[in-house]
């Protein structure tokens, strides 16, 4: 098996290091991430300047862009080869519900699901990286799973509670849940007297219910939503064409 490995955290991050750890006994991988933390990219590719593609001492390479140039910039000139499955991650934090949309580490993986491969986005649900190493575990048991009830491609997205592998509960098939809007941008003074604004922190969780991702990961059970691209509101669309018609 041949795996691309990305994220969004930078090709540093110790995520991304214990995720090509955990796979390379079992694949044959290629990491290929951002030189810099990129999260919260979501889907943005680099239009605006050229970029370079660095190989650092440890094999991975890294790329003064974003997780979705990195990925596309592997399947379309680094790869002789499209893989057989891309990973993402481990993210330092939780894509649950409404992050999903600004997450560069779903990113990563989503731009393989539009080439046609597929693709696993991990993350941890706490920041810090406690237990990042059962985490990688968990990544390779799902990775050895390869879905194959599922049609090709497929675009999971996985989240492991910050436990030892022994207390974790079991992978657990899941909804999105949503948030509440997020918290006030976080408004100060540069020292030239200028505003600036930090955005705030993510929403608090305002569907967490039974059968969605947040519900699980609170249960100690690691995450799996299968996500698809198409954002069309199907019933507002009838609605739609029969107010038009
Ligand atoms: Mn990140």
């Amino acid at each position: 098996m041949r795996i691309l490995i990305s994220n969004d955290d930078g090709y540093l991050a110790p995520g991304i290091i214990a995720l090509a750890e955990a796979l390379a006994p079992i694949a044959e991988i290629v990491v290929v991430a951002p030189d810099s933390n990129r999260s919260g990219a979501s889907n943005s590719l680099t239009l605006d300047r050229p970029l370079s593609v660095q190989r650092a001492g440890n094999g991975f390479y890294f790329v003064n862009g974003t997780p979705t140039d990195c990925v596309h910039i592997a399947l379309t000139a680094m790869l002789d080869a499209p893989p057989d499955l891309v990973v993402s991650g481990i993210n330092n934090g939780q894509n649950m519900g409404d992050d999903t949309l600004y997450s560069g580490t779903v990113a990563a993986a989503t731009e393989a699901f539009l080439f046609g491969i597929p693709a696993i986005a991990f993350s941890q649900v706490n920041h810090g990286w406690a237990h990042v190493e059962s985490a990688a575990r968990v990544a390779r048991d799902i990775v050895e799973r390869r879905f194959e009830m599922l049609t090709s491609p497929f675009l999971l997205n996985v989240n492991i509670p910050n436990l030892p592998y022994e207390e974790l509960g079991p992978l657990t098939p899941t909804r999105l849940g949503r948030r509440h809007q997020a918290e006030p941008v976080i408004r100060a003074q540069d020292p030239r007297g200028r505003d600036i604004y930090w955005i705030g922190a993510p929403g608090a969780c305002r569907d967490a219910g039974e059968g969605t991702d947040f519900h699980a990961t609170q249960q100690g059970r690691v995450s799996i939503t299968p996500l698809q691209i198409d954002l069309t509101h199907q019933s507002q669309l009838e609605l739609l064409a029969q107010g038009i018609a």
